[in-house]
């Protein structure tokens, strides 16, 4: 487990004082890495309970979140059922048109649906949910992302894992549902807290997301966390030079693979907050990789390498 918790030895930490870590959860569960995986365990525990042989979500095409239910249903025996965000892919082309992320969904197992806009807005109304399981039969349902009061738990476990290997006073997480952060949240001791850095423009809502989801699972609101908006390089899923030249020399100085769609907006925000003066002196901050890296093969596809 010692191999988790990385030293991340920069010029910018060392003049501000800041000890700073990576958590490799990237690496935590080669079968199932990453936040997506934890947000899973009690949900698919819950599944199990229910009776249910099924499960079924939502997401866009190059989602981490259906992949890790496509990985999650193979390796623990559900069906999965995949309602996709946008148009399917051209007749006959099967799977040849199928993008990695799909492809690879298939391959485990996955059965994929295609939702237009317009239906996919109503991914969380009950009536439509309704609707889904009259016409696809029994099953589980996960939210888009996998963000429920059930992902919460698995996410702080993750707290409890890192306070083994070290002490600190402060998280870093990336951000898109809210949910691994409202995890961390439940989780943190009242020395600690958490940032979390969100993925895409205009994170104005967050911080209520988070609050509704840590009443849900833990019954209050916390305020041992903060949102950081400014630093989505562009919105989600964008293309950022910028970014990706980040990534790329974070890789050659540590060795580390980051993903373009959350966990390097995360870490230039974090470096960017220390050279801020943001930590105390003498703060050991942990950033956690949220695995995320099978985007990387959709990437390369719609944006060159
Ligand atoms: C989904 C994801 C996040 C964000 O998790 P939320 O719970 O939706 O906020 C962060 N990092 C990676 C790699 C992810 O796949």
């Amino acid at each position: 487990m010692e191999e988790l918790l990385q030293e991340i030895n920069e010029p910018i930490a060392d003049a501000h004082g800041v000890r700073l870590l990576l958590w490799r959860d990237d690496l935590a569960n080669p079968d199932l890495p990453g936040n997506k995986a934890r947000k899973l365990k009690y949900n698919l525990a819950a599944a199990r309970q229910q009776g249910h042989h099924t499960l079924l979500t939502f997401g866009g095409a190059y989602s981490n979140h259906i992949a890790a239910v496509a990985m999650a249903g193979r390796l623990f025996g559900f069906n999965t059922i995949g309602l996709i965000r946008g148009d399917a892919p051209a007749e006959g082309h099967e799977p040849a048109r199928l993008n990695p992320t799909l492809a690879q969904a298939t391959a485990d197992g996955m059965a994929l649906h295609y939702l237009d806009r317009s239906s996919y807005r109503r991914r969380a109304e009950p009536e439509f949910l309704a609707e889904q399981l009259a016409r696809f039969g029994p099953a589980y349902v996960l939210p888009e992302g996998g963000t429920n009061a059930l992902a919460l738990p698995g996410c702080a476990e993750l707290v409890a894992e890192i306070r083994q290997q070290t002490s600190f006073d402060a998280l870093a997480v990336a951000v898109g549902t809210g949910g691994t952060l409202a995890g961390l949240v439940t989780g943190l001791a009242e020395t600690e807290r958490v940032l979390g850095v969100a993925a895409l423009k205009n994170g104005g809502f967050l911080k209520a997301e988070v609050d509704a989801l840590t009443h849900l699972a833990a019954g209050r609101a916390f305020n041992n966390f903060s949102l950081h908006t400014d630093y989505h390089f562009g919105g989600y899923a964008k293309y950022s030079a910028e970014l990706l030249g980040f990534i790329q020399q974070f890789q050659a100085r540590h060795g580390v693979l980051l993903d373009p769609i959350y966990t390097g907006k995360m870490m230039a925000g974090v470096l960017d907050l220390i050279g801020k003066g943001y930590f105390a002196r003498g703060s050991t901050v942990v950033a956690v990789h949220t695995g995320g890296l099978q985007a990387w093969a959709g990437w390369g596809e719609r944006f060159g390498e």
